[in-house]
């Protein structure tokens, strides 16, 4: 604990306020007054009182961000001018990267180190990415033949114009990184926002809110509403908000569905996992090992792509089952905030319940554990990197998102089994594979039913990349070109001209 790095006097002083919401570039308590308490997941301590939104304050969000998306200065402003104010929100960022990793950590129980090197690194990149993609943000031209009037030419062309106001609801296991994938895009296409941060981890969101102010944006851009599912679902119900973007498990996302139906607003959703990770015998196995375990155990497992179902040949299956326990072993558990901290606590009780309930779940179900499977004997949520073998398709921890760092171990024989495998799950959202046969490597990832795959290497993030879900992982991309479809529409222009 000695060498237990110290809250910034900055975080601190951020901490110590009333947390409030932000609407119409006001920062103003919630209509009932209410507030819920945040906690430190590492210690269970509370971190702050958080204004407590609820339906009326979205709807003061929301026709804020309508005016601003009508009337605004927003929506006269250059692609240029927008595309400034992005990226001068992505240079404040960097400037604050300590404190918002530090946030992060206390917020949500994450290695400093993670959250300094991943969480807001990946913020500012993606940022920059989407300020880039303001100005380029253009339609196509047709040479349109129209049989039924031959002789006239005409010009056609599309635009693509912003979709309009957008509700944005996250989760809490990459909380900034998570507003920032939703925020950027909108606001490189000129939308505006409301974002509904989860209730477990809304401090990096508050943060950001203060640095959107300082860059400078218009009033009713964005909107932050702290609060619960209900404050989200008045949010999918909202008949002025034209689309919603949420992230968050599968359940939930079709409940947004279902509220999203009143409008017919759009909808895009980034869901669950259960994702294979696949080692073939002729794989380096060093890296394969490494990877396999970094690909369940980063971020305490808390990953919608965490690789949970691994995987391995027959041949060498003792081998990388003995590589990854050790691995598990040896991983240590700590507070963020001590730099020898390799995985941090879950980020709630809750979810600290949820895990340790499935892992009983696999045991009882004939499960081996072996690593892990227990909690620490101390204050926070801290449960054991786990590797159960011994597990059959059937089991519920084989089938169902854990969303914490167990991983269950299978063995297969032939590339057509394991595909079949793989894929036999209701989830589509990412796959590892392991071989030093590249065309064996092309040809199972294009029979995976998945969103990404990564070819020795696993958990490879890029802004320019996009990323989200075959089957009930999700509908649409973020991130890359792609995820400016998600917040535009295309307009056709048809003029004669002869
Ligand atoms: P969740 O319930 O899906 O929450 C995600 C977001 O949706 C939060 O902001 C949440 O608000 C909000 N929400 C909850 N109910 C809503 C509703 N009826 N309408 C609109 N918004 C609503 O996820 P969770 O409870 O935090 O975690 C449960 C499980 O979801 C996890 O164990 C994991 O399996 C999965 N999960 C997946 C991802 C992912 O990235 N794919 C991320 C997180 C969780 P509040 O939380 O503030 O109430
Ligand atoms: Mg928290």
């Amino acid at each position: 604990m000695s060498n237990q790095v110290r809250i910034d006097e900055r975080v601190l002083a951020f901490l110590s306020k009333p947390q409030k919401l932000l609407i119409n570039n006001q920062w103003v308590e919630s209509t009932t007054g209410k507030t819920f308490a945040v906690e430190n997941p590492a210690t269970s301590d509370v971190l702050a009182q958080v204004s407590h939104g609820d339906k009326q304050d979205i709807d003061k969000a929301v026709r804020a961000a309508r005016e601003a998306f009508d009337n605004g200065p927003w929506c006269k402003m250059t692609a240029s001018a927008r595309s400034s104010m992005i990226w001068k929100l992505a240079d404040l960022l960097e400037a604050h990267t300590e404190e918002f990793a530090q946030l992060e950590s206390l917020d949500n129980g994450k290695p400093l180190t993670v959250a300094r090197a991943a969480d807001v690194a990946l913020s500012v990149d993606m940022f920059r990415y989407m300020a880039g993609w303001a100005t380029k943000i253009g339609g196509e031209t047709f040479p349109i033949s129209v049989p039924y009037t031959p002789n006239t030419r005409y010009l056609s062309y599309t635009m693509k114009e912003p979709v309009g106001v957008v509700g944005q609801i996250i989760p809490w296991n990459f909380p900034l990184l998570m507003a920032v994938w939703k925020l950027a895009p909108a606001l490189a296409s000129g939308c505006t926002v409301v974002l509904k941060p989860a209730e477990q981890t809304p401090l990096s969101a508050i943060k950001l809110g203060e640095l959107i102010l300082e860059a400078g944006f218009p009033k009713g851009v964005v909107n932050i509403v702290t609060g619960f599912g209900d404050a989200g679902a008045a949010l999918v119900e909202h008949p002025m908000v034209d689309k919603v973007a949420f992230t968050g498990s599968t359940e939930v996302g079709k409940l947004i569905l279902q509220g999203a139906a009143g409008n017919l607003k759009k909808v895009s959703l980034e869901l669950g996992g259960k994702s294979p990770n696949i080692v073939f015998a002729d794989a380096n196995l060093e890296m394969a090992i490494a990877g396999a375990a970094s690909s369940i155990f980063f971020n305490q497992g808390q990953c919608c792509c965490a690789g949970s179902r691994l995987f391995v040949e027959r041949g060498v299956f003792d081998k990388v089952v003995e590589g990854v326990t050790k691995i598990a072993k040896g991983i240590r558990l700590g507070d963020g905030f001590d730099p020898s901290t390799q995985m941090g606590p879950l980020v709630s009780k809750e979810q600290f319940q949820r895990v340790c309930d499935y892992i009983e779940s696999g045991t009882s179900e004939g499960a081996k554990i072996l690593a892990g499977g227990k909690t620490l004997p101390r204050s926070g949520y801290f449960v054991e990197p786990t590797v159960l073998t011994e597990t059959s398709a059937h089991m519920k921890v084989v089938k169902e998102e854990i969303f914490g760092p167990v991983v269950t171990v299978m063995p297969f024989e032939t590339m057509d089994e394991v595909i079949c495998e793989a894929n036999n799950s209701e989830f589509g959202l990412a796959a590892g594979i392991w071989t030093q046969d590249i065309t064996k490597a092309h040809a199972v990832s294009a029979k995976l039913k998945a969103g990404t795959t990564w070819i020795n290497c696993y958990n490879i993030f890029d802004a320019g990349l996009p990323f989200g879900g075959y089957k009930q992982s999700g509908w649409g991309r973020e991130m890359g070109k792609q995820a400016l479809d998600l917040y535009t529409e295309t307009k056709s222009v048809c003029l004669p001209i002869s």
